[in-house]
């Protein structure tokens, strides 16, 4: 999964003989993998696992007015032990009947009592115990179709039609992680693996999308039809996928998979990118796999809202239509970048994930870090031209940030309930993961890695797997103890800094190598330490791999030139070099990966109160002739996290005047027009720079942009450049811009297109435009509901306007909890507060979270705390240097 936080195809009959082998196919796969047994024993959860389903037979008919749906779901079951009553999951669902039929005899009728709370529903019989056998349980029941994407929801969208705007409603699923057992009562814990043939009764004109292919259609009175899938695979609740609606499709396929992207209708002409790097992607990693893709199909949805992310349900990948359309007409390289990038991801999944699934959320970081990991490779091998690598090491980067800090938490981390398995969705699980899965890579090699990876799918393969298992797959292909290296990465918090002092003996290098946590803000964290692989790399080109453990060691280099520590930069760790040797590492020539690191790693230096800040802006504010995009975007995040901490107006003034120096220098060399030769970075570096100048107020940019706003429907603005461009606009918008820029979200039909005018009116520095946008989010139904919270709860940040967010927002909690999902709640305070460098507001933050949500808020609370502790220790320490240093250099 990601979370949030992106002309008409005709209609391509396949022959039908290629339906014939698909079905064998299955029938093959299922023959093989039906008897596959999930490992229960010891693997968390809530429910009792002496009852199993094995088969689901669904049939969902949603009700006219799409807000309810009715049920029916005929349960296979193994009672592998005599039990008083069967408990299984079931959320906001009711239940009109439930029957359980054994092998031979009568019916039993069990009554149904709920715990809302646990989401489970217990069914007894009048008395007695249910014996161990094989029972078929069938419960009738309805539901509710939610408005945001947990379990069974409708999404409304906007379609052109005839030129005119017309409502559309579209019927979506989104299960990960907890939400199956809102669209039908089952076993909705990811060990419990079962196959399931699902049904719908839908009107005659819709499309119904699943898992797996249509089996067939049977028209129905009153203009209806029953949509029947093939039976699955045997796999987890969590990724089952129902979609309805009215749409367009592209068709083609790959070694002989179908592949199938469904869109709005109107959009299939934009799937066209998303379906070649498909089939990329696919034939890649049926190879890199050593098994095939499971399913006969696989088919994507672009769903246009709802979801904001992604989600791999097997077989029907869903995505936020920004996250998998381009358009040809609109050619972007950062769209591009995106789409592959996600697609990747999600078909990974299919593999890993899918395939083979964690027993419990507590590995889920193995999913989601290799699925990162597996996207960034695929990017590498396909596009070496994109830097895939430097934009990980800018992920990399984040989770490295989170990491550091009090709040931090092993990638491999217990979940006690799977109402708290959301709160692993976050940067660590898929930035740490995928760094520590690179590190582990680099150090077997590629070709040892991808050996234990293909012993680990053919092993588990339909089944459910713990970390240990990959360690020990690993472990064989590369003959190295795995376990012990990889255990202390995985199961205890943070990382280390890697202290580095060189010295020149007779002629050579010797370096002294010791590592220690390295935390930003939290000095009495439990000193831990960890079995680092050090590449090292002296001024020759020579490298050498060691083995850092608890002991410092020391390394000979040949000649007293400087040696580089984490060269290649697949280490997930920071390095701290001795004043001298940072000096001469900064002034070398090195590439723009290891660059970037040696600019990342001095600012969480600066953070951490290991380095003064005027050391990192000299670094900096050095690299004159810098042209790599992703150097820049990490500079432009530095200073903008610097600027944040500065109250005084004057100062902010004096170090906006500052970024306008070190940021117009790259800005004239790419400048606002695209030149025939540029490589496709530029474009990217162009639009940052843009953002950022127009953010410090830089007064050419800002009137260019405005320029651009105001002729585009003379000449369209480029769409690389569009968001950024937009936001300056935004940010300086007066009544009447602020009404085109309404306008303009109110008539695009493209979600990305939406998303980017939602972006510039987050901008808004007029404090009553800012108020009158606030007002429009709470008081209106013109965004969902979750779209609008997420504006609402962002603005401050965004703007610039960050009191004036925070009053709105305590101001009107109710009423915006009352909007928001259960989930979305506890993100309203963080995201209002996150701008903060005030421990005060730290206090009130956490003081408004105790007193009006449920404790499992709380992390998300305290996370953003510490985070407005860290501004604020550096504020103290830093912002006179910082000043200072802007000052000195106008
Ligand atoms: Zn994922």
């Amino acid at each position: 999964m990601i979370p949030s936080n992106a002309g008409r195809q005709a209609d391509v009959r396949r022959p039908a003989s290629s339906c014939v082998a698909k079905i064998f196919l299955v029938a093959a796969l299922l023959a093989a993998h039906a008897h596959a047994e999930p490992r229960l024993a010891g693997v968390p959860g809530k429910l009792p696992k002496d009852v199993v389903p094995r088969h689901y037979a669904l049939r969902i008919t949603p009700a006219a007015g799409l807000e309810r749906f009715e049920g029916r779901a005929i349960i296979d079951i193994e009672v592998t032990k005599a039990v008083p009553a069967i408990t299984l999951n079931a959320a906001e669902l009711a239940f009109s009947s439930a029957r359980l039929s054994p092998g031979s005899g009568e019916d039993i009728d069990l009554a149904a009592s709920f715990d809302a709370a646990r989401e489970t529903a217990t069914l007894a019989p009048a008395g007695g115990l249910i014996a161990a056998g094989a029972y078929r349980l069938q419960i009738d029941y309805s539901g509710r179709i939610g408005r945001h994407p947990q379990g069974f929801y409708q999404l409304r969208y906007k379609s052109r039609e005839e030129g005119r705007l017309a409502e559309k409603t579209m019927l979506a699923t989104q299960m990960e992680p907890v939400h199956a057992r809102k669209l039908f009562p089952g076993w909705d814990e990811p060990v419990f693996r079962a196959t399931f043939e699902l049904s719908a009764v839908v009107d005659e004109a819709l499309t119904v999308i699943s898992n797996m292919p249509e089996a067939n259609s049977t028209p129905l009175a009153g203009g209806r039809k029953e949509v029947a899938f093939a039976r699955s695979v045997p796999m987890s609740t969590y990724l089952v996928a129902l979609f309805i609606g009215e749409m367009d499709k592209l068709e083609d396929s790959v070694d002989g998979i179908r592949l199938g992207i469904y869109t709005a209708k109107g959009k299939a002409g934009q799937a066209r990118f998303a379906m070649q790097a498909t089939k990329q992607i696919v034939r890649y990693f049926n190879g890199y796999f050593g098994v095939r893709y499971a399913l006969p199909k696989l088919d994507q949805i672009a769903v246009p809202g709802g979801l904001s992310g992604a989600m791999e349900n097997w077989g029907a990948i869903a995505y936020n239509e920004s996250l998998l359309l381009h358009d040809p007409a609109e050619p972007s390289l950062r769209q591009r970048q995106r789409v592959f990038g996600i697609a990747a991801h999600e078909i990974a999944h299919q593999w890993f994930g899918n395939l083979v699934t964690m027993a419990w959320w507590d590995n889920l970081w193995l999913n989601e870090g290799f699925a990162t990991w597996m996207a960034t490779r695929t990017a590498e091998r396909f596009h070496p031209e994109w830097g895939a690598a430097k934009r990980s090491a800018l992920f990399k980067d984040r989770a490295m940030g989170e990491d550091a800090r009090r709040t931090t938490h092993p990638i491999q981390t217990p979940v006690e309930d799977d109402a708290r398995a959301m709160d692993v969705f976050d940067s660590i699980t898929y930035g740490k993961g995928e760094a520590f899965i690179r590190m582990l890579e680099v150090y077997v090699g590629e070709d040892v890695f991808r050996d234990g990876i293909r012993r680990y799918m053919r092993a588990h393969a339909f089944s459910n797997t713990t970390t240990a298992d990959l360690w020990r797959h690993l472990a064989e292909a590369s003959g190295r103890d795995i376990q012990a290296l990889a255990a202390r990465w995985t199961e205890q918090p943070g990382y280390p800094v890697v202290k580095v002092a060189q010295r020149c003996e007779r002629g050579k290098a010797v370096l002294a190598l010791a590592q220690e946590r390295f935390t930003l803000n939290d000095p009495a964290a439990p000193s831990l330490t960890w079995s680092i692989p050090v590449t090292l790399a002296g001024a020759h080109g020579e490298r050498r791999t060691l083995l850092l453990g608890e002991a410092p060691v020391e390394a000979r280099f040949e000649s007293c030139r400087p040696v580089r520590a984490n060269a290649g930069s697949a280490g997930y760790f920071r390095v701290q070099y001795d004043a001298q040797s940072q000096q001469r590492i900064a002034a070398s020539r090195l590439d723009a990966l290891e660059r970037l690191r040696l600019l990342q790693d001095a600012f969480a230096l600066v953070q951490a109160g290991r380095l003064d800040v005027a050391r990192y802006l000299a670094m900096m504010d050095a690299p004159g002739a810098e042209t790599d995009r992703s150097v820049w975007e990490h500079v432009i995040g530095a200073l903008r996290f610097l600027r944040e901490l500065i109250d005084a107006p004057e100062e902010r003034a004096a170090f906006d005047r500052y970024i306008v120096r070190v940021l117009g220098k790259p800005f004239r060399r790419v400048g606002w027009e695209a030149r025939p030769a540029e490589d496709g970075d530029t474009p990217i570096l162009r639009a940052a720079l843009i953002e950022a100048l127009g953010r410090a107020g830089d007064a050419a940019v800002i009137g260019e942009a405005r320029a651009r706003f105001l002729g585009r429907d003379s000449r369209p603005i480029e769409a690389t450049i569009r968001p950024a461009v937009l936001n300056v606009v935004g940010r300086y918008a007066d009544e009447k811009t602020f009404e085109s820029l309404l306008a303009l979200m109110r008539s695009v039909t493209n979600f990305g297109q939406k998303l980017e005018a939602q972006s510039a009116l987050r901008q808004l520095a007029d404090p009553q435009l800012a108020q009158r946008w606030l007002e429009l989010l709470l008081r209106t139904d013109e965004l969902p509901p979750g779209e609008a919270v997420s504006n609402l709860s962002r603005l401050g940040g965004d703007s610039g306007q960050v009191e004036l967010g925070w009053r709105f927002t305590i101001a009107h909690l109710p009423e915006i909890y009352a909007k928001a999902s259960p989930r979305g709640r506890v993100y309203v305070l963080p995201a209002a507060a996150g701008p903060f460098a005030d421990p005060a507001r730290a206090e009130e933050l956490l003081a408004l979270t105790r007193a009006n949500l449920d404790a499992g808020a709380l992390y998300e609370a305290e996370k953003t705390a510490d985070w407005i502790r860290l501004k604020a220790s550096v504020k103290a320490r830093e912002m006179r240097a910082a000043t200072d240093w802007a000052k000195a250099r106008p």
